[in-house]
């Protein structure tokens, strides 16, 4: 099974991908997980993305697709993949789709979590993550067991640089502006599916695997 999850950052899409990849075994792969390895082990990839992130802004296609590219053909894909984050403009999603069709592969579902502007800021503020897995907790709506500790793998939980306040900001622009056309191009497609993200991380996961089968 092959999906995107699509959505306005802090929708949701993470903390579902770690369920959905637990229950239907297939890898989740997040861009943003990505760069951030990358940032942190300071390679050239890292260099050229982090200035791009920090202030909110989206990582140049040329850049992007090619990592994608190169994740996706690893032998781990071959069953399917999740990916979070990916595609964001149209025209990664249009290299994604010329990348599938030349194996003769497709993807199954573009799921779309739905949380309202309004909701956001909160969310995203209130976020906490992992350093070492990528993990995400929030101070208020899902607090991890150890204070500061990661339930999963024990590891530091941190604040994203990224998710202050003026950052979130330019990023709903940026989400608006360069991400959302993605909803019409999944729409045309006809695979696109949509979840109520404003419920409980429990029910919107039950939506989810109503959607993908159980
Ligand atoms: P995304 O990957 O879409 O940016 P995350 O999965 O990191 O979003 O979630 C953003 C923040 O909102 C995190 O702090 C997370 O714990 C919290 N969160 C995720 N899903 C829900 C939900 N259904 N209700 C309340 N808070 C949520
Ligand atoms: P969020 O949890 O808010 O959805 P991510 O962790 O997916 O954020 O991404 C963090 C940042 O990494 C983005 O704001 C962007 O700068 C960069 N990034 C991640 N994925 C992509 C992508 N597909 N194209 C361009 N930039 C990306
Ligand atoms: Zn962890």
């Amino acid at each position: 099974m092959n999906i995107i999850l699509l959505g306005p950052p802090g929708a949701g899409k993470g903390t579902q991908a770690k369920q959905i990849s637990d229950k239907y075994n297939i890898p989740h792969i997040s861009t943003g997980d990505i760069f951030r390895k990358n940032i942190s082990e300071k390679t050239e990839l890292g260099v050229k993305a982090q200035g791009y992130i920090d202030k909110g802004l989206l990582v140049p296609d040329e850049l992007t697709i090619d990592i994608v590219k190169d994740r996706l053909s690893n032998v781990d894909c071959k069953n399917g993949f999740l990916l979070d984050g990916f595609p964001r403009t149209v025209k990664q999603a249009e290299a994604l789709d010329l990348f599938l069709e030349d194996k003769e592969h497709k993807i199954d579902y573009a799921l779309l979590i739905k949380v309202p502007e309004s909701s956001i800021l909160e969310r995203m503020t209130g976020r906490r993550v992992c350093s070492k897995c990528g993990a995400s907790y929030h101070i208020k709506f899902n607090p991890s067991k150890v204070a500061g500790k990661c339930d999963i793998c024990g590891s530091d939980i941190i604040q994203r640089k990224d998710d202050s306040e003026e950052t979130v900001q330019e990023r709903l622009d940026v989400y608006s502006r360069q991400t959302e056309p993605l909803i019409d191009y999944y729409t045309s497609a006809k695979i696109l599916c949509a979840v109520d993200g404003t419920q409980d991380i429990d029910v919107v996961f039950e939506n989810v695997c109503d959607i993908l089968g159980r």
